[in-house]
């Protein structure tokens, strides 16, 4: 299964992040002796007791709600954080950042979908948190991109929509502050449900669980 996942994704220049919530470790090692070495974890805690009991060389990216609490345990080591929301989390990514002297790489979450819970920059704001950004000047935090999660819905045509202004929310993004800067690439959209759609749309990074490691409990 990861393998045939892989093979569709590199089709269209996108990556694969396993997402291992829940999941053993004896479950993620399946995994990563089939190649897959990005692993996406939404719980700090809950990556923290992986970590050490698997091997050096997998990418960890935190892909949940990120309490500012939790920044100082992670920042020594995460690969990428999907899901930065405020700047308030930002600056403390930043000195967490500098404290390691290691500059973390984030992704912008975008709130796309209609769930009252979902966390994410209100897509009318994106261009005023860009900007209140670079104003408090970050040196330790890079922006790689946007993510967004879409509506839990039967409706192809909803999500579909929902991706395609990301993505357009991507490119002007890019456009108007990260021009020729190589380093804002990453559109994080996608799981298990509707990658598919979110591959015909432009994502670079989908985010898989359950089709890889089977239902969560
Ligand atoms: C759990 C989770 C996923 C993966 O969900 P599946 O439906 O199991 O593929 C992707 N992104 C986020 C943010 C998640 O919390």
């Amino acid at each position: 299964m990861v393998q045939k996942i892989i093979q569709e994704l590199s089709e269209r220049d996108c990556r694969l992040v396993a997402v291992s919530k829940t999941k053993s470790v004896a479950d993620i090692l399946k995994i990563y002796q089939q190649g897959q070495r990005a692993f996406g974890e939404n719980r700090v805690q809950e990556l923290l007791e992986k970590v050490d009991q698997l091997p050096k060389d997998i990418k960890w990216h935190l892909i949940g709600h990120l309490q500012r609490n939790k920044v100082k345990y992670i920042v020594p080591f995460v690969d990428l954080i999907h899901s930065v929301d405020s700047l308030k989390l930002m600056k403390e990514i930043n000195k967490e950042g500098e404290k390691n002297e290691r500059i973390v790489p984030v992704l912008i979450q975008i709130k796309i979908g209609m769930e009252e819970s979902k966390f994410g920059v209100d897509p009318n704001n994106i261009d005023s948190f860009f900007e209140e950004s670079f104003k408090l000047n970050l040196p330790w935090v890079q922006i790689s991109g946007l993510m967004g999660i879409a509506t839990f819905t039967e409706n192809e045509e909803q999500i579909r929509n929902e991706f395609r202004g990301l993505k357009a929310s991507f490119d002007q993004i890019k456009d108007k502050y990260f021009k020729d800067q190589d380093e804002f690439k990453e559109l994080s959209m996608g799981m298990s449900s509707d990658y598919q759609i979110a591959l015909e749309e432009g994502s670079t990074l989908v985010r898989i669980g359950s089709l890889i490691f089977g239902p969560r409990h």
